[in-house]
């Protein structure tokens, strides 16, 4: 333990140097006047003379305090040296540290540099630059944990633009974790980008079932890279987007019945089927009337549908229930029924059926396996937090990449409860206040 020497100054820090320097042998002392030493200088590194003391160097952080670290002086050869100062480095560290903490989560929450800074004029004043060089530099050293046994895996995409460059993200998550396995941006996401991220991320030697959305040939991509291994699943709630777009903005009653029929398929919509079923006898007696007053009945008809399909969101969120998924058995005679109808809907609904019978196999892949995921729900929640493509203001391309990183580090539990506070780090200096 080093040796305190307490003045009327310092002896009310007793504690916080004890603290400080409880690492330290008795050999050390750290005098009235702050000089941090050792009591009986060492022997010269040259000649192996004994040394003597020999003043101090002062070592100043800004809005901290200043710390006198003692030099010795060899009276045989003349050199001069100086005592370690790692303790002080240490308590910087600690403070720097944990103001690195506060940047990373503002950046998390989307802050731009300009607000980070403006907040720490109120805490430590860092310009922005300085600032972005901490968080860049701290999100370099820290290392996302790899998930093990991936077997469930989600893939997406998002188009993010760096200023002009278009960019593309791909990103893999593992469904039953919810951990982020890879997510990186590249200029290009033809299939030879894809390939090689999958080969990078993945074993490609193990089963694998993966979720993605129905947009493009990914079928022939996945082969290519797990050959037989691979089980592939197609979104539903991808496929429902799809299914509410081949429909008008503004359908009849009639229309509507026909769109949630085929949102039914998978997931039960007899409520709103039912309420629909009502409105359209009404319409059809509408129709008879003017045009007039059929436009009057809808917006009104139209309106009341909604309200009632808002108050089942509002009951399932209260329950805390997703849609209840159907079965693979009702899934599939619900199908086979509208299938049965095909020729009495318009060209998009059929063109629509008959790729959900192409696809078949890959919509209903998820039924065959114990807790696999039927769509890409999660990872498009992790999107809407990491990253959001719709922001007015664009990012550049190494904002697009804190964000990801900042995003996987924090679903991977790396910001924890913090262990000391600004203030905890800050006390260690009051010994140190630079009082001048
Ligand atoms: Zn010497």
């Amino acid at each position: 333990m080093t040796e305190i020497q307490l003045s009327l100054l310092n002896f009310p820090h007793r504690e916080i140097l004890s603290t400080i320097f409880n690492d330290f042998s008795n050999d050390f002392e750290f005098t009235a006047d702050g000089v941090f030493r050792k009591i009986t200088p060492p022997l010269c590194p040259d000649c192996r003379f004994p040394m003597s003391h020999n003043g101090f160097n002062t070592y100043r952080k800004c809005h901290l305090g200043e710390v006198n670290i003692g030099r010795y002086l060899c009276g045989a050869c003349g050199k001069s040296i100086e005592e370690d100062r790692t303790f002080w480095d240490n308590l910087k560290t600690g403070f720097f540290n944990i103001l690195t903490e506060i940047c990373l989560r503002l950046r998390h929450n989307h802050s731009s540099y300009e607000l980070v800074e403006e907040i720490m004029s109120f805490i430590y004043p860092r310009d922005k630059d300085t600032v972005r060089i901490m968080v860049q530099s701290a999100i370099e050293e820290l290392k996302v944990p790899a998930v093990q046994n991936i077997q469930l895996v989600h893939y997406d995409e998002q188009h993010p633009k760096a200023g002009r460059n278009q960019k593309y993200r791909l990103t893999l998550m593992d469904s039953v974790s919810r951990q982020i396995i890879a997510d990186e941006l590249f200029d290009s996401k033809d299939a030879a980008t894809i390939e090689d991220f999958l080969r990078r991320n993945l074993d490609t030697q193990k089963q694998i079932f993966v979720v993605t959305d129905l947009y493009r040939g990914y079928s022939e991509i996945f082969k290519r890279v797990f050959g037989n291994k691979v089980t592939h699943q197609l979104c539903l709630l991808h496929l429902n987007k799809l299914i509410v777009n081949d429909f008008p903005r503004k359908p009849s009653i009639e229309q509507e019945l026909i769109k949630y029929k085929l949102l039914n398929i998978f997931y039960n919509r007899e409520l709103e089927i039912d309420y629909l079923s009502c409105l359209m006898d009404e319409e059809k007696v509408m129709l008879q009337k003017s045009d007039k007053e059929y436009k009057v009945w809808i917006k009104d008809a139209k309106h009341l549908f909604h309200e009632f399909v808002h108050n089942l969101e509002l009951k399932r969120r209260r329950e805390g229930k997703n849609l209840e998924l159907r079965t693979y058995y009702d899934a599939l005679k619900n199908f086979k029924n509208l299938l049965g109808k095909i020729d009495s809907f318009e060209a998009a609904v059929r063109r629509r059926l008959m790729k959900i019978r192409e696809l078949w196999p890959k919509l209903t892949a998820f039924y065959l396996v114990d807790d696999a995921p039927a769509t890409n729900n999660a990872l498009e929640n992790y999107y809407s937090t990491s990253l959001k493509t719709h922001r007015k203001k664009q990012l550049e391309e190494t904002g697009i990449k804190d964000q990801m990183k900042i995003s996987a580090l924090k679903r991977a539990g790396i910001f924890g409860r913090p262990q000391r506070t600004l203030l905890d780090a800050f006390f260690m200096f009051i010994p140190f206040i630079d009082t001048g």
